[in-house]
């Protein structure tokens, strides 16, 4: 029988009710996803891989979603192909996502003519947010409710003293 397996990669710093939603989807439609966490991207995360992997699994747990969670460095099709995945799925919030994502999607399948990338869009409630904006409202102290899961607002209480 053929299992399709899809990773879900990107920074995640932190993780939002809009990549969760993305992971709702996306396990409906696949045998298997990989939540993956990029370690090496130039900009200086937040928080450190490990604590965002053990926030998403955490969350992952809470949400009764089965989804493995991991790390990865370097070439995502490198990664992609060592998990025998044949799929990577990306979100699209806004036609503004589409350039970057159509530019990466087309690197990736010259890359790996064998991976192909699902995209997918969330709800309209998370079309306009982003790890990047959730970060910067709560750090001038704007209220994130109903944007990320308890445990990330939690988190990043923790992290910024606020
Ligand atoms: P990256 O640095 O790879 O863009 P992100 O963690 O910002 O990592 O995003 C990972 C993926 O999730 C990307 O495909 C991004 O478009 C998507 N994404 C981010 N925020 C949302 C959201 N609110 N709704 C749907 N998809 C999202």
């Amino acid at each position: 029988m053929r299992r399709i397996v899809a990773i879900y990669p990107g920074s995640f710093d932190p993780i939002t009710n809009g990549h969760l939603d993305i992971v709702q989807r996306a396990v409906r439609l696949f045998d298997e996803l990989i939540v993956a966490v990029l370690v090496n991207s130039d900009k200086a995360p937040l928080f450190s891989a490990q604590e965002r992997v053990d926030m998403i699994r955490t969350i992952l747990q809470q949400e009764a979603l089965s989804a493995r969670v991991d790390t990865f460095e370097g070439l995502l099709v490198t990664y992609a192909k060592k998990q025998k995945a044949q799929v990577i799925v990306r979100g699209i919030r806004a036609i503004s996502d589409y350039e970057y994502e159509l530019q990466m999607a087309l690197m990736n399948r010259r890359l790996g003519p064998a991976i192909e990338t699902v995209f997918m869009m969330p709800s309209e409630a998370y079309s306009y947010l982003s790890s990047r904006l959730v970060r910067e409202v709560f750090k001038f102290g704007g209220s994130i409710e109903g944007l990320v899961p308890s445990l990330v607002e939690q988190q990043l209480r923790a992290k910024l003293g606020k």
